[in-house]
């Protein structure tokens, strides 16, 4: 398995305009995964970066948006062969599947080495992908974080909007403890630093 970051997400308010996008990130398998596909604009972006990765659209077999926001799902229609989970919403063509079920609390297990687990509060209906890689645990975690700075300054997070702060502050200590390494929504990926970990 090796894990691509192919876009750093950003956010940033500029001359009195706000712009956004996703943190995108390829997994190559098998399975082939890709974690969040950007904005409805962004088709000709994420077909370029799969081919300087020699993966084809069609090799693609999942296709996991963290939270259904117009920035993480843009582009899904590019895979029709894969499986979609957006958020809790889990299906293929007009097909939906009820299992697992992340509102109990279940995790979709892809591989022995990616999972999807769920971790509402930025949404009700958040979720994270859990990667074991060779360098450690990468968690790549939509909007639960906004960017390495908001670990600092909360108010990053929280004004990118929060359905339940305190679901978020929860399940993003629980990613603290679990990853290595985060994929934030809106970030380059950074490594969690020691001083995050319950001893
Ligand atoms: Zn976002």
């Amino acid at each position: 398995m090796e894990v691509k970051v192919l876009f750093d997400g950003y956010s940033e308010l500029k001359d009195n305009i706000y712009r956004a996008n996703c943190s995108c990130v390829l997994v190559k398998g098998p399975p082939n995964v890709i974690i969040d596909t950007l904005t409805a604009w962004d088709d000709e972006k994420i077909l370029k970066a799969l081919q300087a990765e020699s993966v084809d659209c069609k090799d693609i077999e999942y296709v996991v948006c963290t939270h259904g926001h117009s920035d993480h799902i843009g582009c899904n229609h590019l895979f029709k062969n894969a499986k979609h989970i957006v958020g809790f919403s889990i299906s293929h063509k007009d097909q939906y599947f009820t299992e697992p079920c992340f509102q109990a609390g279940e995790e979709y297990v892809i591989s022995d080495k990616i999972k999807v687990i769920a971790t509402p509060g930025h949404t009700m209906q958040d979720v994270t992908v859990i990667l074991n890689s060779q360098n450690g645990i990468i968690a790549v975690t939509g909007d639960l974080f906004e960017k390495f700075e908001d670990l600092e300054n909360e108010y990053l997070w929280k004004s990118a909007g929060s359905d339940s702060e305190e679901l978020q502050i929860k399940n993003r200590n629980k990613i603290l403890q679990i990853a290595d390494f985060i994929v934030p929504g809106h970030g380059p990926m950074f490594k969690v630093p020691q001083r995050y970990k319950n001893s």
